[in-house]
């Protein structure tokens, strides 16, 4: 019977880093300044952006939301990223995703100062992360590798298996992990019996956006599980199968819960550690966005 992956100290330890940056910057007469721009009215990206603001607050970083309506001019938001990156002011630039479809979040990454890409998505971002250079590079695999770091100083020689190959998650976790020496296999949608590919890894992370979708009986006894997932289900049926005791009284009564992609109940009989969905993965992302302020405010000194 494997355990539940706490990511709390690991995401103590980075906004402990973070707060240190901020005091030093501080003590330089520098004002880290995080500024996030919402397009539209997505409620999900309200409450992200809430978040982000909550934990800039916390740790003494200035932060700055820009709400734009769902029909701005796409050239509009890329005047908005341009005087943004022009702000000495501004040491952090994130445009919350996803944006409306007339816009093409491709050109408005693209326009954002990759020194001030503190979410990781700029090209030259993703080019320094590939080659393992410094930059900016994605808020959730950098805290998934924290929360594998502090469980094991050593990665060397693992087999790690990233389920999901989006840019955002999967192609740089996969990244971060080769850096760490780790053996590393990444599947998708097209993987073939993706359940003989998952029982040879030591560390498997999960980023697909499927509630459930890798159970106990996929895993390598033993093994090690991230679930990067979040997702809302209201299906009894999927409900009844994925959740137990007091979740799934309150699914009863709501008619909603969030699960993850791994099914948490079956992998814990096989796997050794299993993060938690919702107040798992989560954590360590918002953590890993202060410090990348942090790091992005360092780069622009
Ligand atoms: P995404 O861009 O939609 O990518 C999903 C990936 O999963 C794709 O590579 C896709 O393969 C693959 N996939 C889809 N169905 C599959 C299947 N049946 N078997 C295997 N692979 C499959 O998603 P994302 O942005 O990476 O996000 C993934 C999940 O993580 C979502 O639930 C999202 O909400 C969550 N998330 C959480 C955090 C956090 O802080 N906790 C942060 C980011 C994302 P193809 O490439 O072949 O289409």
């Amino acid at each position: 019977m494997g355990t539940r992956w706490s990511t709390k100290s690991t995401a103590e330890h980075i906004l402990e880093q973070a707060k240190a940056g901020v005091m030093k910057l501080k003590a330089a007469s520098i004002d880290p300044h995080l500024v996030v721009v919402l397009v539209g009215d997505d409620p999900a990206s309200h409450v992200y952006v809430r978040h982000k603001v909550a934990a800039c607050e916390e740790l003494g970083i200035r932060s700055t939301k820009i709400a734009l309506p769902a029909d701005v001019a796409a050239d509009a938001l890329l005047s908005e990223v341009m005087r943004l990156n022009r702000d000495a002011s501004v040491h952090g630039i994130l445009v919350q995703m996803p944006l409306p479809k007339h816009i093409d979040c491709d050109a408005v990454i693209r326009a954002i100062d990759p020194d001030k890409d503190v979410d990781g998505f700029h090209p030259i971002n993703v080019g320094r992360l590939a080659l393992g250079q410094p930059g900016l590079f994605p808020c959730t695999p950098m805290g998934v590798m924290a929360l594998l770091k502090q469980t094991v100083t050593d990665l060397s020689g693992r087999r790690a298996l990233v389920i999901g190959r989006s840019a955002i998650v999967g192609k740089p976790m996969a990244h971060l992990l080769l850096h760490a020496n780790c053996t590393v296999t990444v599947s998708h949608s097209r993987t073939v019996d993706h359940q003989a590919v998952c029982r040879e890894a030591d560390i498997v992370i999960v980023a697909v956006g499927r509630p459930g979708l890798v159970d106990g009986g996929w895993l390598k006894p033993g093994s090690w599980v991230v679930d990067v997932g979040i997702n809302e289900i209201k299906d009894p049926a999927l409900a009844e199968k994925l959740l137990d005791g007091k979740r799934l009284d309150r699914f009863r009564a709501t008619g909603r819960a969030l699960v993850g992609d791994v099914n948490y109940r079956s992998a814990l009989d096989v796997a050794e550690l299993v993060t938690p969905v919702p107040g798992g993965v989560g954590k360590l992302t918002i953590a890993q966005l202060m410090l990348n302020t942090v790091t992005a405010t360092e780069l622009q000194r």
